[in-house]
């Protein structure tokens, strides 16, 4: 824990969250406050440090690239620490991108509950909706390219795993990573670089 001093709707939050109220007060305080929280100079501050930071993740859209401008969004991938949230929580969005997440999101929310102090995650959501964008752009190359049948579905399993594996190194957590993934992982491990396939839309 550090010392540091919080506005109002902060140690609000971080009270409720500490408190022993049961899980569903905790939510329905939590969503009210997570209007308010969004609208406070607290939260200002906090996306202000965040943009300025310099963090890979504050400078373009997660999802397009596109560098951040005005109008761009900064979304929560964890709503567990809301209020006291590290870097590692946030990302840039572009609107459209962040109303792909969150309607991704929403898909599947009977699984992760809603936003609000007792943590909807939508590590996951983020996650999946990148593999998809990844994936998508990675099957139109192919397609330009003339790249068809049986070498199509094979670069395809290994593009898709590849993205995955990305992917949940960018954004850890949330879910664990499935074994088709692990063993991937640790068969690229052992090959090393010596095979460098080509990747579309590799960057950094
Ligand atoms: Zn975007
Ligand atoms: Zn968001």
């Amino acid at each position: 824990m550090t010392n540091t001093t919080y506005g109002p709707i902060t140690a609000k939050l971080i009270e409720i969250r500490n408190s022993t109220l049961s899980q569903e007060k905790k939510r329905q305080l939590g969503r009210q406050l997570y209007r308010a929280y969004m609208k406070s100079p607290e939260w200002q501050a906090k996306r202000d440090a965040f943009l300025r930071s310099g963090v890979p993740q504050s400078k373009k859209c997660y999802m397009c690239g596109t560098p951040f401008k005005e109008g761009f969004h900064v979304h929560h991938l964890n709503y567990t620490n809301l209020g006291d949230e590290p870097f590692e929580d946030l990302m840039v969005l572009c609107p459209a991108h962040h109303l792909n997440v969150h309607h991704h999101h929403e898909q599947r929310k009977h699984k992760v509950g809603r936003p609000g102090i007792t943590g909807a995650n939508l590590r996951t959501s983020t996650r999946k909706t990148r593999i998809k964008m990844k994936y998508s752009a990675a099957k139109q190359d192919l397609t330009k390219r003339g790249v068809f049948g049986k070498k199509r579905r094979m670069l395809l399993k290994y593009i898709r795993n590849k993205i995955e594996l990305k992917a949940h190194e960018e954004i850890p957590g949330g879910d664990k990573l499935p074994g088709r993934l692990r063993r991937f992982k640790s068969k690229q491990s052992r090959k090393g670089n010596k095979r460098n396939m080509a990747m579309p839309g590799r960057g950094r």
